[in-house]
């Protein structure tokens, strides 16, 4: 193979493209010849032998029994026609008798004018087609739907193969594709860079990247297909752990941090400043990221920890270290009604350091805003919580040595970026409420260092969660009440419908009926996004000071709403939203010391309930994002889909194992050579300089 080789970039330039053919490639993402030498089959075929007649007909009646997709029922056969009858409708429908030493099946074309007339008695014919049973007065007879038929001369063997499967649309169908792969199949082949160093596969027992390709597009048996696969997959994934890998070499090379040592003592004397003594967690996750600070490359982490495990109080800690140095922090949080809490949250705990508080956002009054702005210049501000705010122009920093992110899915790139690059480097710590499952922490987060609160403090009683259907609505309704009597407080949230200005119809509909019908006698308050926020926080407001008893909300009650003595939340709709989405919304109630409740509602069907029930079973965020990864598939997967990375042929959930290995090879690579300088890695180097997906998926980039 060559690499050197100058492939035009025009898809026109392979044999059989024409204009139109390069328009429908493009409306499926193929713009050159190099990304159709990118695209592998997602299946086979296995067509190498043609199933018997007999055996077709076994198999058709075994299936009538259990409803079978589609795909499953395709078969291929070989037979002599013994006899032909045509009707010469609208829609012509050929039928032919084909026979062969096992048996007979009735083949069958629909509105298909090219075959009327030219079959013949005696013709033996390869089909291809989709097996079914069709009841007759008498009996139950196999038929064959043809998708595809070919004539073999007397004497001439049927030559089959692994028949590769193409992503495909229904303009440009995989056959097409395959059979543009096959015209050129050496020009594409040429267009392979086997860029992993011989020493790495080897170590591994994978051969090269060319011959995989190869095998890939005409494997002659299933087991040599999945093996090149797993080669094609391995570079995939190599490519990936490499930059990430990189990445944070270059981040830890980089250097230009405030080291900022964490004076003896200061733990037990944090610790010793608040109502409760800190959970092993806590204190473990807060020495990860003390050690981290007293370094000279800026911190670059990620603060995992279930609502509730006390996220607060280790960012608290970090702020504090921050300040005993005399640098400033930034938290930036992506809502007001988040930021507002952050900075009620936060006072407390840093009241004993001497560190006071700014807020920065809307609905911060001017004056009191250029006030902060001033305070913040000149070092007089220790701690600013903001939204968005915080990005302007005119928010400059004297010292920012400390910038945490929360909820970092929810800032792009360019926001995130634009924080930190207040100042030279300052260490920075994203946080999340939402569990990531481990593999896509090893993936896409791959290039941050993580710290996991796996511990919830003392003394939380876990939420009993039950899934009701629909038409139980009332009963959980009436189990409010009962709770609202006892002096307790309830969210509801309302029915999700997908376009907001829909959603807001219905939750205003919901709160009708709430007011009119079901609790005409208690306090029901609306909490909705479209709300002006000095509103949604009078709402808020009211509620906290228990001057409502029902908060019906839309999901803007996922982040940042803590109001200990509401206990019960009920759910409508809950089939639409995603397990780990679904859990952090729980997470509002059992936040005081009373029992607490959450109530699904969803219909009857047995698939969502069934989904619901994990919820019913697990308190432990992490055990249900994985299943959520594991139901919806990562590009769903609620919070963590980044830019990029969506095109693999590797799952990173099936085949993570083998992303592992390719880590740490990668891993491996960059530790002995951190800039990839060393020749045998140019190649390399220019591989992952040309891959805006490796580079484009990560938190930091
Ligand atoms: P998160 O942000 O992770 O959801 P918070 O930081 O808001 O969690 O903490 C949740 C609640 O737990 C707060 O009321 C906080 O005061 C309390 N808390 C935090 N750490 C501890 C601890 N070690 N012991 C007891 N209570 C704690
Ligand atoms: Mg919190």
């Amino acid at each position: 193979m060559s690499a050197t080789a100058q492939p035009s970039t025009s898809l026109l330039a392979l044999r059989g493209v024409g204009p139109e053919l390069a328009r429908r490639l493009r409306a499926l993402g193929i713009e050159s010849p190099r990304s159709l030498a990118a695209l592998y089959p997602r299946a086979y075929k296995d067509w190498r032998q043609p199933q018997t007649i007999a055996d077709i007909v076994r198999t058709a009646l075994l299936r009538a029994r259990e409803p079978a997709d589609a795909d499953s029922s395709e078969v291929i056969t070989v037979g002599r026609i013994v006899r032909v009858s045509e009707v010469r409708a609208r829609v012509p429908i050929v039928s032919a008798e084909l026979e062969d030493d096992t048996g007979r099946i009735t083949a069958t074309w629909f509105g298909r004018r090219g075959v009327t007339g030219r079959l013949a008695v005696g013709e033996r014919l390869f089909v291809h087609g989709r097996a079914s049973l069709r009841r007759s007065r008498s009996a139950m007879n196999a038929e064959l739907n043809v998708l595809h038929h070919a004539r073999l001369e007397d004497g001439q063997r049927y030559r089959g193969a692994m028949v590769p499967v193409y992503p495909a649309s229904k303009e440009l169908p995989s056959r097409t594709i395959a059979t543009l792969i096959e015209r050129n199949f050496e020009a594409l082949g040429a267009l392979i860079v086997d860029a992993v160093p011989g020493p790495v596969l080897e170590a591994l027992g994978f051969g090269s990247l060319h011959d995989a390709w190869r095998t890939v597009h005409r494997p002659p048996t299933p087991e040599a297909a999945a093996a090149a696969r797993e080669r094609v997959i391995f570079e995939e994934f190599f490519a990936l752990a490499l930059a990430a890998a990189r990445k944070r070499a270059q981040h830890r090379a980089s250097g230009g941090a405030h080291a900022l040592a964490a004076p003896p003592g200061l733990l037990a004397r944090f610790e010793g400043a608040q109502p409760f003594a800190l959970t092993a967690a806590q204190r473990r996750v807060i020495e990860e990221l003390w050690r981290d600070m007293g370094g000279p490359s800026p911190m670059n982490r990620l603060l995992q920890g279930d609502v509730g495990s006390g996220k607060t109080l280790v960012a608290a800690a970090a702020i504090v270290l921050a300040a005993a140095h005399g640098v400033q922090s930034a938290l930036m949080a992506p809502t007001e009604i988040l930021a507002a809490q952050h900075a009620r949250k936060l006072a407390p705990l840093l009241l004993p350091f001497n560190i006071r508080v700014d807020a920065l956002f809307g609905s911060v009054g001017a004056r009191e805003r250029s006030a902060t702005r001033a305070r913040l210049e000149s070092g007089a501000c220790d701690l600013v919580v903001g939204t968005h705010a915080l990005l302007e122009e005119d928010v400059v920093f004297r010292e920012l040595g400390l910038a945490i992110i929360d909820e970092q899915h929810r800032f792009g790139v360019a926001q995130r970026a634009k924080l930190r690059a207040k100042s030279r480097a300052p260490h920075t710590l994203h946080m999340t409420a939402t569990p990531i499952p481990r593999t896509l922490a090893q993936t896409k987060f791959a290039d941050l260092d993580l710290s996991i609160l796996d511990e919830l403090p003392p003394g939380r009683t876990p939420i009993e969660t039950y899934v009701l259907r629909e038409s139980r609505k009332p009963s959980a309704y009436a189990f409010v009440r009962k709770n609202i009597e006892r002096g307790r407080q309830a969210y509801i949230v309302a029915p999700a419908i997908d376009e907001s200005e829909s959603a807001l119809t219905s939750a205003l509909a919901e709160l009708e009926h709430l007011r009119r019908d079901v609790f005409p006698d208690l306090r029901v308050e609306l909490l909705h996004g479209r709300l002006p926020s000095r509103q949604k926080d009078a709402v808020m407001s009211r509620f906290a000071r228990h001057e409502a008893d029902v908060l019906l909300a839309t999901t803007v009650v996922e982040v940042g709403v803590d109001v200990p003595n509401a206990s019960v939340m009920v759910i409508l709709d809950a089939h639409r939203y995603g397990l780990a989405q679904l859990h952090q919304l729980r997470g509002r109630v059992g936040r005081g010391v009373a029992r607490s409740y959450c109530v699904l509602i969803a219909p009857a069907e047995r698939a969502a309930v069934e989904r619901l029930d994990i919820l019913a079973q697990t308190a432990d965020g992490f055990i249900i994002a994985e299943e959520d990864l594991r139901l919806r598939g990562e590009g769903e997967f609620s919070g963590t889909a980044q830019a990029g990375g969506g095109d693999l042929l590797g799952s990173l959930v099936s085949d993570f194992a083998l992303y592992m290995r390719a880590k740490a090879a990668a891993d491996a690579l960059v530790a002995a050579d951190p800039g990839l300088a060393r020749p045998e890695h140019h190649a390399l180097r220019s591989l992952l300089d040309g891959n805006a997906d490796a580079r484009a998926m990560f938190v930091s980039s």
